[in-house]
């Protein structure tokens, strides 16, 4: 593994060497002298990733930390420059956590849970995304992408089935039936490296999706944002401020983020008309930092860019054996923080899929599962962002004006607030449709559906080494298959614990981990209840304030089949061998891999819109909304219809009976009239 040629001060300038590789020596080729594209090393390598962004380092490091020896390809040799990723969500430090770096991440990031979102000159309201505790990481944090990059580059280094190799760029590739062969360029020339599987993480541009003749597509939006970097020392809380047409950017919106090392991200839109070259140029610049933080403030520019955004998808993320994650295979705009944090959560879906196939313990089709799981993930992100970037740049006069109106309502109207999107922040998709999801033969409340990631909750070790060290459910989860079963103080009943116990015996090893209610105070009426019952070979947590329960629902017997990157596949309400059994085949892609239809809401009486005469007063109500717009302009008028609209939609609730009213309302709207002259010209009809 490589080690940090330079290391400055700095992360963001760390550089790593150039070295030449085993597959650059003849004496480990076949067919002779290395360097062409018919030397290909006598063993495929079982995994070669292409990309050293964050996706591909974490795709490499899951591997490596599951025992599948790795090869990672970077064509640069630095870390991510400039302003990137700055918002890594809850579930991406869960993953790192994994991953073996979480922690040094949340040790530098700055931790934020709240958002403030500002009109004008006001604040409108605020937001908390993670207002209970119980929770190890914290909703966000902020650290710049080239930190990330960095700590998961030096967490590599610790893995010695992992080898990074800086300045090899693919500028080839071939599938066989039963590989891939890569060609390889570097400064002492070409050299041919064949794997059973390539995971290609090589960015937005993705070169080898054009080498594959692949496209990504989607809507690239007409808007342009200029994104400072600077440095001070500003009291600003550590929360997301985001402004919609405030007076230091008119008509526009900015955002502000804190970072560590007392650098802050403030991103200005710009609009389309925007000249990129002038806009990043310090004299346009400083101006419009001054009007936002004040003529005196003192600040250094640290890096400025102008950005425009897209959210476009690759059709399919699996091609043979080549399977696309990250920015390759999908791009969101950066409001909501979906790019890493989504690209992370394929790597994380794609490592332990490619483990178990390729150790022959599941079949070749559960990496169809990657793309259809992913993929749909993608389409969420999509529409997360697109919307956000849809209300920030309203693309029209009268979105504009809708627009507005939210933000006014949500002043004082709560309902209000639920429509303001400046971005929805990422959350892990719940991947409720999967073909790996066994669905529920009970009731269960809360959240913990079949293809949701699992609740962290805080818990304390029974009866172990670590005997009562506090800690965390989810580092108790591990790499592979989890039985999480809840228990009281008896623990289980016998048949129970014999059916998990013959877990030993399934395809695939399944970790039990028995959760037992906390233990109730002593008092000398009640003696100590003796040692619970609990299946041999188990972990014993205990469920330190009840929140696991709470958020599992989970009663004594309660049973959860978790996978290795820990999303729930399957619940019930009582152990049962069989069915854990079949729930496990089906989880690792034995039983059926078609993607299902999305379970929609439940089927119920559409409700139909009213008509018919319902007004008791009609000409009062028509007196009423004249009288509404009386001495208004027409701006105004707008505006006010636009407010009425939304509080007569949150009033109705029903999202039908709107969609009705909205399709005649716009279905009564005259045709536009072209030449008023031709339209005089028409006789006016006679009622038969
Ligand atoms: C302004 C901005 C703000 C953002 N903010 C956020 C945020 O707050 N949160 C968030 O989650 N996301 C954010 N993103 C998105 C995030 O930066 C990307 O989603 C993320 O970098 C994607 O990671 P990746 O590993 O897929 O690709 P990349 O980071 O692009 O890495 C691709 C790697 O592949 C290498 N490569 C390319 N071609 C080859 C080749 N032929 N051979 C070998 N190697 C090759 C490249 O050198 C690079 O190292 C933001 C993006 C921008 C632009």
């Amino acid at each position: 593994m490589e080690t940090p040629a330079q290391a400055s001060e700095n992360d963001a300038a760390r550089t790593f060497a150039y070295r030449r590789c085993a597959e650059q020596q003849p004496d480990v080729q076949t067919g002779g002298q290395s360097g062409g594209q018919s030397d290909v090393q006598a063993t495929p390598r079982p995994v070669v990733v292409i990309g050293a962004g964050p996706v591909g380092l974490a795709t490499a490091i899951d591997l490596a930390q599951q025992q599948v020896p790795v090869v990672l390809l970077d064509d640069d040799c630095t870390l991510a420059s400039g302003s990137r990723a700055i918002c890594f969500a809850k579930r991406t430090l869960e993953i790192f956590d994994r991953l073996g770096c979480g922690e040094r991440l949340v040790d530098k990031g700055v931790r934020w849970h709240v958002g403030r979102v500002f009109f004008d000159r006001e604040q409108v309201y605020s937001f908390d995304l993670l207002p209970e505790s119980g929770h190890h990481r914290p909703a966000f944090i902020n650290l710049q992408q080239y930190y990330v990059e960095g700590y998961l580059v030096d967490r590599a280094g610790e893995l010695p089935g992992l080898e990074l190799r800086w300045r090899h760029r693919v500028s080839g590739l071939r599938q066989q039936a039963d590989q891939v062969v890569l060609t390889v360029s570097t400064p002492d020339g070409d050299y041919a490296l064949a794997a059973r599987y390539v995971v290609v993480a090589d960015g937005a541009r993705s070169p080898v999706r054009q080498l594959m003749g692949l496209q990504s597509q989607g809507r690239t939006f007409r808007d342009r944002f200029l994104i400072a970097d600077v440095r001070m020392a500003a009291g600003f809380p550590a929360e997301r401020w985001f402004w919609f047409d405030p007076p230091f950017n008119r008509n526009q919106s900015v955002l502000l983020h804190r970072q560590p090392d007392n650098i802050w991200r403030i991103d200005f839109q710009l609009g389309w008309d925007a000249d990129p070259e002038q806009e990043r140029q310090p004299e346009r610049v400083l101006p419009r930092l001054r009007a936002l933080l004040g003529p005196d403030a003192q600040f250094e520019l640290v890096w400025v860019s102008v950005y425009t955004f897209s959210c476009q998808r690759m059709e399919r993320f699996r091609h043979g054996r080549v399977l696309f994650a990250g920015d390759a295979a999908h791009r969101v705009s950066p409001f909501g923080a979906r790019g890493a944090n989504s690209g992370v959560q394929d790597a994380e879906n794609l490592a332990w899929k490619l483990r178990l196939v390729l150790a022959g313990l599941a079949p070749d089709a559960l990496l169809d599962t990657y793309a259809s799981e992913r993929e749909y993930a993608a389409d969420e992100n999509i529409l997360h962002s697109t919307r956000s970037t849809d209300f920030i740049t309203p693309k029209s006069a009268t979105s504009r004006v809708f627009r507005d109106a939210v933000l006014r309502l949500a002043r004082q109207h709560p309902f209000a607030r639920q429509l303001v999107n400046s971005g929805r922040l990422s959350t892990p998709t719940v991947l409720a449709p999967s073909p790996l999801n066994t669905p529920d033969t009970a009731p269960f409340a809360g959240a913990m559906v079949p293809g949701a990631v699992c609740a962290d909750a805080p818990v304390r070790v029974v009866g172990s080494k670590a005997q009562g060290e506090e800690g965390w459910l989810l580092p108790h989860l591990g790499n592979g298959f989890t039985a999480l079963v809840f228990a009281d103080a008896r623990g289980l009943s016998p048949a129970a614990c014999t059916a998990l116990e013959r877990l030993g015996a399934a395809p695939v090893p399944v970790k039990v981990v028995c959760l037992i209610s906390p233990a109730p105070p002593e008092s000398p009426a009640s003696p100590m209840p003796c040692a619970p019952t609990l299946p041999r070979g188990s972990v014993v947590l205990e469920d330190i304030d009840g929140l696991a329960a709470r958020r599992y629902d989970g009663q004594p017997g309660t049973c959860y089949l978790l996978r290795p990157d820990q999303h729930v596949c399957a619940r019930w309400r009582q152990v049962e061998h069989d069915a854990l059994l079949t729930a496990l085949r089906r989880a690792l892609g034995m039983i059926d891999v078609q993607w299902r239809a999305a379970p929609g809401e439940p089927q119920r009486q559409a409700a139909q819109l009213v008509t018919d005469p319902n007004l008791a007063q009609p000409d009062d109500v028509y007196a009423s909304l004249l009288e509404m717009h009386r001495d208004l302009s027409d701006a105004q008028s707008q505006a006010a219809n636009a407010q009425l609209i939304l509080l007569l939609a949150n009033h109705i609730g029903d999202t039908a009976v709107l969609r009705q009213a909205m399709a005649l309302a716009r279905a009564a709207v005259p045709p536009a009239v072209a030449d008023p002259q031709a339209d005089a010209a028409v006789p006016i009809p006679v009622p038969a």
